[in-house]
């Protein structure tokens, strides 16, 4: 049997443990004050393939040969953030959003022309966003201070802070500056490969992964800090997991602040008036790294901060609807994802909504145009840059 063969057969025996409780649909969690856990069903028509129990029927006929594998009949596999949210509720004994992850990856021969374009310009341009990739230093230049590229401490600053929320890197380099910590960025970084994934090419991500790999490996670097929960995900886990890339030790900027904190390395000062700041969990930095307190810690360190807790959070935070690919395959449905988020965090009485993903930050602000309501969208990053020199 080839590994290919193995492969399938295991992704089909996983399939086969869905119970079809239905459970994914709209689990009540009384004992934590709320229902509903997947975000497609919630803000789409409802129909049985919007949720993990529809998706997983769609896969095996699809598998099986008993669907024609046409982008009609897949259309429902990507319309799906891979939140997790059914894997963490799920009562059968496998993952369902890593299976779907899957099975995504094997329908290598269902047209898709999202998945094909968004390869072709990370594959061609090391990004997505179809930019000359030397920008993702740009933001350097307004620092006041120069970062060099190699160095033992390596900040592996992603696609979308160094080119749609540069203020998450400037003020990621802000912190570790103020901690007194030399660090490095690449000459030429290229894309973690996240997206890539998460779509269904693994090819195309095993190449980006070994580009990154030779990047790292140039540049000395013996612990590497990503601001990014995707990249968090990718390089911490995935490399190791997918493509046997093992890379030095990977830490998201938070986990650092945090230890940073509390060894007295960085002294936040008093933020400046009223701050009510309600946290959002990325999904990859929550349910996926279970890297839950690092974040609200950071928040609370800070003087004249007080954190309030959306009724989802934690390892049952609804997601921002970026992830999965979705903000790519069907905006519409992400941004209105996005908004009811935005909702749940204006319901708190907060008056900052908080996260530690520039993918989740960025999709959020769509949702805050949705909402038409003036809640401001920051990094945790960013709050705490505010307050360190
Ligand atoms: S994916 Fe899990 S929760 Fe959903 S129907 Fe299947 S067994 Fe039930
Ligand atoms: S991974 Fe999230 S969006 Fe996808 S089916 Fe499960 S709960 Fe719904």
């Amino acid at each position: 049997m080839t590994t290919m063969e193995s492969g399938m057969e295991q992704l089909m025996e996983e399939l086969h443990q869905c119970r079809r409780c239905g459970i994914c649909r709209n689990a009540v969690y009384d004992a934590r004050g709320f229902d509903g856990i997947c975000p497609v069903y919630e803000n789409s028509t409802g129909f049985e393939t919007s949720f993990m129990r529809g998706k997983i029927i769609v896969a095996l006929a699809l598998l099986n040969g008993e669907l024609e594998k046409t982008a009609r009949n897949s259309e429902s596999l990507f319309d799906c953030t891979l939140c997790g949210n059914c894997t963490q509720i799920c009562p059968a004994e496998f993952e369902p959003a890593h299976t779907l992850e899957l099975v995504r990856g094997l329908l290598a021969e269902v047209p898709n022309q999202v998945r094909e374009e968004i390869a072709h310009k990370i594959l061609s341009n090391n990004n997505p966003y179809e930019e000359d990739n030397s920008r993702k230093r740009k933001w350097i230049s307004e620092l006041g201070f120069d970062i060099p590229t190699n160095g033992e401490i390596l900040y592996f600053v992603g696609c979308t802070a160094g080119m749609r929320i540069p203020e998450v890197a400037k003020n990621t380099a802000k912190i570790l500056k103020a901690a007194d910590l030399p660090f490095a960025v690449l000459q030429e970084e290229p894309c973690c490969g996240s997206v890539l994934l998460r779509t269904g090419k693994p090819e195309a991500a095993a190449e980006t992964a070994e580009r990154v790999s030779n990047a790292i490996k140039e540049s000395g670097a013996k612990k590497i800090v990503v601001s990014c929960a995707g990249c968090l995900k990718t390089l911490k886990e995935d490399f190791p997991n997918k493509f046997d890339i093992e890379l030095p030790e990977v830490l998201h900027i938070l986990e650092l602040a945090d230890n940073l904190l509390q060894e007295g390395r960085l002294k936040p000062k008093a933020l400046p008036g009223k701050n009510t700041v309600t946290y959002h969990d990325p999904c990859h930095m929550g349910r996926e790294l279970s890297i839950y307190e690092s974040p609200r810690r950071v928040i609370q360190a800070i003087p004249n901060v007080n954190l309030v807790e959306m009724e989802t959070n934690r390892d049952t935070a609804m997601c921002c609807g970026a992830g999965g690919g979705l903000r790519s395959y069907n905006s519409e449905l992400a941004k209105n994802i996005a908004s009811k988020r935005v909702q749940d965090a204006i319901d708190t009485g907060a008056n900052i909504l908080a996260t530690a993903c520039p993918f989740c930050e960025h999709n959020l602000q769509s949702g805050a145009k949705i909402v038409g309501r003036n809640m401001p969208i920051k990094d945790v990053v960013s709050l705490l840059a505010e307050c360190v020199e």
